[in-house]
């Protein structure tokens, strides 16, 4: 019996128990038949029901609702979308890019307002995301992506500089020398937002079945999806996997799996909070500007759930139990959190973690996430979040509706839409260039940290991500 509240801090965390819903019972007829139970299926089933409450959908789970990254991620409900804006204007033009940033910025009002309409107490906070540059590299950096967004004709309210007296109130690190703010962010509890949005789309009529994993895929006028228990015949087949797409027969080369990590500490005492600083204590999620992401918010009990990217890449985007831990990135976790604030804990020892999990994210091969229906197919998708996904899997989950349903709309036509990534090479090549480029990752941070300048490898690692 798989330990689901062991997948992360989050899990763990519910009031609920996580018993598995029942399986496939045999073979099932459906208008959409949706793989997987995370956000972007749940949100998928969701926004069918809104818009064509009589449409019979499906939601085939393999484990069981928010196994996946839907469970175990920062809590980040932001607008940031994988592709920057740079690279939305030189690739789609100027209106397309604005057009797409409006979506994601609504798209985090969106999600606060379904939770509080259906009942679903996920904790949102809406408060923001600082980033605080901490070398001069990283204030290079920083201050380049604000002139960038003023160049772009994005304005103050939605990305500004702060100066380095304003960015150490927000948030008390060592260093600071300045930093961006933008209110386009929300911290949520991810389980509780997916376990409860499953509920929902339960009452609403679809049906979920839990331990049943997709075996195989066929597409044409009637696709199925082939389980051991048996197959759903459906109108459209949404694949919503993501991360774990790889692994789908025939899907090997779509999207690679990488492992983000992450930890929790004991609640902190009221005044250690507030000694993170201002906006981290009202619910403000934080990172500092450093090549190899990390990631941060304050939990309304006063946690800290800090992540970071640096695990490996795993031969054959092989994803395995054992992969959700890390022993280099989850022992650099509580070093860094010592680092950033001090005054909160005096050594490493004094970070007291009580959780410690991980998860895939999806990438394709160009950074580009994509909503897609294939209608000679019959089948839709969407994913390629990297790692961005909280928010994002909502307009995916609102766009792959209106597609399905025909309905042409504002979001049938943002320029994510029908995208189409390159595949990924073939092994060994996939592990040699991905593993490379984290490793360089890692070598501009520790460039940057001794030589203060903007490191020439940074810029190699852009061309190889796309922006
Ligand atoms: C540690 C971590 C931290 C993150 N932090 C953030 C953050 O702070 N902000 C942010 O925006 N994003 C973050 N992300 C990314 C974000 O969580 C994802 O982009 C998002 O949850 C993707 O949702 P999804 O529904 O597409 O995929 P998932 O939630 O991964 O769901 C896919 C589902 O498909 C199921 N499945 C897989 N194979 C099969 C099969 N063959 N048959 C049936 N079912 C199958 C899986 O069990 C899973 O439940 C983070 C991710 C991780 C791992």
């Amino acid at each position: 019996m798989t330990d689901y509240r062991g997948i992360s801090f989050w899990m763990d965390s519910l009031e609920e128990e996580i018993v598995p819903r029942p399986s496939l019972p045999g073979d099932v007829d459906a208008d959409v038949v949706i793989v997987g139970a995370g956000y972007t299926g749940l949100w998928t089933a969701y926004y069918l029901a809104r818009h064509a409450p009589s449409t019979r959908v499906v939601v085939v789970e393999k484990e069981v609702a928010g196994f996946g990254a839907s469970g175990r991620n920062g809590g980040w409900c932001s607008a940031l979308f994988a592709a920057s804006d740079a690279r939305l204007t030189r690739e789609f033009g100027r209106e397309a890019m604005h057009a797409m940033r409006r979506a994601m910025n609504d798209t985090v009002d969106e999600v606060g307002r379904v939770a509080a309409a259906e009942g679903i107490d996920c904790h949102f906070r809406k408060s923001g995301t600082v980033s605080v540059a901490r070398s001069a590299a990283q204030e290079a950096a920083l201050r380049a992506e604000v002139d960038e967004a003023r160049m772009l004709g994005i304005g103050e309210d939605d990305l500004r500089w702060v100066e380095a007296s304003e960015a150490s109130v927000l948030m008390r690190a060592t260093s600071v020398r300045g930093g961006t703010f933008t209110p386009h962010c929300a911290a949520i509890h991810p389980a509780r937002l997916a376990r409860g949005l499953a509920a929902v789309v339960e009452r609403q009529g679809a049906q979920i079945f839990e331990k049943s994993e997709v075996l195989e895929i066929s597409t044409g006028v009637r696709p199925s999806v082939f389980t051991r228990h048996g197959r759903v015949t459906a109108g459209t087949v949404v694949i919503a996997t993501e991360g774990y797409t790889a692994r789908l027969a025939g899907h090997g080369r779509d999207m690679v799996p990488l492992y983000s990590m992450m930890i929790a500490t004991e609640p902190l005492a009221g005044e250690q909070v507030k000694a993170l600083g201002d906006a981290l204590a009202a619910g403000a999620t934080f990172n500092d500007g450093r090549h190899m992401l990390i990631y941060g918010q304050v939990t309304p009990d006063g946690r800290l759930a800090f992540g970071g990217r640096g695990a490996p890449y795993h031969y054959n985007s092989e994803i395995r139990p054992e992969f959700d831990r890390n022993d280099a990135v989850h022992s650099r976790l509580p070093v860094a959190l010592s680092e950033l604030f001090p005054d909160v804990f005096a050594s490493v020892g004094e970070v007291r973690v009580t959780h410690r999990w991980g998860g895939p994210i999806g990438l394709h091969r160009d950074w580009f996430p994509s909503v897609a229906l294939d209608r000679a197919a019959g089948v839709a998708a969407a994913g390629g979040y990297v790692g961005d996904g909280v928010a994002t899997t909502n307009l995916a989950g609102r766009t792959l509706a209106d597609l399905v349903l025909g309905r042409t709309t504002d979001l049938t036509s943002l320029p994510w839409v029908g995208h189409e990534s390159p595949r990924w090479e073939a092994e060994p090549l996939r592990f040699l260039g991905i593993n490379g480029g984290l490793r360089l990752m890692s070598l501009a941070d520790r460039l940057e940290e001794r030589s203060g300048k903007p490191s020439r490898v940074a810029s190699v690692i852009g061309r190889f991500t796309g922006h």
